[in-house]
């Protein structure tokens, strides 16, 4: 169901020391009793001793990716199946540094989503245009073809377990946000369109997070926009005072 949350992309920073101090850190400095979900998404080595040391807490561990298939012959990948058996219960799928950088696309994209909810995993789909397709005005159907090739081929019942977050490529790690009224004009058409293809319900029932270069003194007024349900932030979750403002604002 719809509700707030603030994720943490942890990207591949931290070592093991330094993923617990950060947790702790975390853990010291986020403010008790928040109606929002927390997560953090460390990397991959260091899921198992982070989903250990939270146990007790209300932050909940994500995975940055995972590799579509049950098993097999896929050097250096990751399943599903063996991010479930360590108590992971969300995946990032989408980011778009996995879609310039290792060439995922959107039918990829749709498979390793078909494999996370076949192993209730619920998704964190990233997507969003670049600077060139919104300075071509391309925007909109850029983002529209990301949700139709990634995710349109599911049921209804599947977007349960699916959030969106909406990140402007020109917007991640630049320090250059989406202001508040670019963030809303495109949270609100992609709740449109995923209402004209699934309904009211899903539209109105599915969580959608901003992301790229949100920051303490930007948060408020982007979160303040009514089809905003959070964020998904890079840089400023690497430091426990800044996304615990964060967590603050939404
Ligand atoms: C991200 O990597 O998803 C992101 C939003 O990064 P940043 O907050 O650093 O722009």
């Amino acid at each position: 169901m719809r509700h707030k949350i603030i994720a943490g992309n942890w990207k591949m920073h931290k070592n093991a020391e330094q993923t617990e101090d950060l947790l702790n850190d975390l853990i010291d400095k986020l403010p008790p009793d928040v109606q929002v979900e927390i997560i953090v998404a460390p990397t991959f080595v260091n899921l198992a001793s982070a989903v250990d040391h939270l146990e007790f807490t209300n932050i909940d561990v994500a995975a940055q990716n995972m590799h579509q298939a049950e098993s097999g012959a896929f050097t250096g990948e990751i399943s599903a199946e063996m991010l479930k058996s360590i108590g992971v219960n969300t995946v990032i799928l989408g980011h778009s540094e996995r879609r310039a950088y290792f060439h995922e696309n959107d039918a990829l994209l749709a498979s390793k989503v078909n494999s996370a909810l076949e192993h209730e995993l619920r998704v964190i789909f990233c997507f969003g245009e670049e600077l060139k397709d919104r300075q071509a005005k391309q925007h909109f159907s850029i983002v529209e073809n990301q949700l139709h090739d990634g995710l349109f081929h599911l049921d209804a019942k599947d977007w349960g377990n699916i959030v969106l977050a909406y990140e402007p490529v020109w917007a991640i790690g630049t320090g250059e946000t989406a202001t508040p009224e670019q963030a809303q004009e495109m949270h609100a058409f992609i709740r449109e369109t995923i209402r004209s293809k699934y309904g009211s319900d899903v539209a109105e029932g599915v969580t959608i997070l901003y992301g790229g270069s949100v920051k303490p003194d930007n948060a408020k007024e982007i979160f303040s926009k009514p089809d905003v349900d959070g964020g998904l932030i890079g840089g400023a979750a690497l430091n426990a005072a800044d996304f615990a403002a964060i967590v603050s604002a939404v």
